[in-house]
């Protein structure tokens, strides 16, 4: 593809991707070209002069998957409803822009007992921070957001926790109980447009030159809650994250296929020649 030729269709894909999603009934290269228009639609947002624009990307991530899932709707009915938490006592991890965008909606929410809740997010950080995921898991320590079963957060929830639905309240009621047997099904779909719309967000940020990773949940919020900078200085080039645990990848091969993708999703979203 000539330059000219990437460039009409990096902007063909960003018009399509902003009113349709990710469509994943298009062909296997125009849903990859989705998704890089979908990180240079990120990288966009992040590089605008808007103080909050750490958040705003993750706002837009978050965007981006809601309408991709309208594009696409599953066959497979999901069971997720307000007041079923089961999931909320599991591991969560989020990138800066979504630690920061849920940090700005509990300050706007919380205006006069901003300190309760960070009592709240310092209680389970201490709680959580030495745990396993299955650790965790099996201790069952809800997430300090959540109320009465509920997200109190819900509509700045991170992507994690949008992508990760079931069809079964049961399958996740005896998983919450310790049966490790146990199969948690998410609709395909799901699975697709989460792992895009993660993709996307981690390539805007290495793309921007930032520490790209998935954060564990609870340590960076309480960061990001004791320090009303935090965003600033994260947009300025600080590592404020540098001593919170991430996700990584066991398998090296997993791992750097996946430092391939992000690779390919920059070049593509910057213009240049993709792998
Ligand atoms: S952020 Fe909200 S949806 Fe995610 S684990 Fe916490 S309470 Fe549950």
């Amino acid at each position: 593809m000539s330059r000219h030729e990437r460039r009409l269709k990096l902007k063909q894909s960003v018009d399509a991707v902003t009113r349709r999603g990710v469509d994943l009934s298009a062909p296997p290269n125009d849903q990859q070209w989705a998704v890089i228009a979908a990180t240079r639609v990120l990288i966009d947002t992040l590089d605008s002069r808007h103080p909050t624009r750490a958040a705003n990307t993750a706002k837009r991530a978050h965007e981006v998957f809601e309408t991709s899932l309208k594009t696409n709707p599953s066959p497979h009915p999901i069971a997720c409803a307000k007041g079923c938490a089961f999931c909320c006592h599991v591991s969560v991890t989020a990138t800066a822009p979504e630690v920061f965008l849920v940090a700005n909606a509990l300050r706007e929410k919380h205006k006069d007992d901003l300190q309760a809740i960070l009592y709240r997010v310092q209680a389970a950080d201490q709680k959580t921070r030495a745990l396993t995921s299955m650790e965790r898991a099996a201790q069952r320590v809800p997430c300090a957001l959540l109320e009465d079963n509920a997200c109190s957060i819900y509509e700045s929830r991170p992507g994690a926790c949008r992508g990760f639905v079931s069809t079964s309240a049961q399958a996740c009621e005896r998983g919450f109980n310790g049966d490790h047997t146990v199969r948690i099904d998410t609709p395909g779909v799901w699975l697709s447009l989460r792992s895009a719309q993660k993709q996307a967000l981690l390539a805007a940020i290495a793309a921007t030159d930032r520490q790209s990773r998935c954060y564990e949940f609870h340590h960076a919020l309480r960061i990001a809650l004791e320090n009303p900078d935090a965003e600033t200085r994260w947009l300025k080039g600080e590592d404020v994250f540098k001593d919170v645990s991430f996700e990584r990848m066991e398998d090296p091969a997993a791992e750097a296929h996946n430092q391939r993708i992000i690779a390919t999703l920059v070049a593509g979203a910057l213009g240049k020649e993709t792998a």
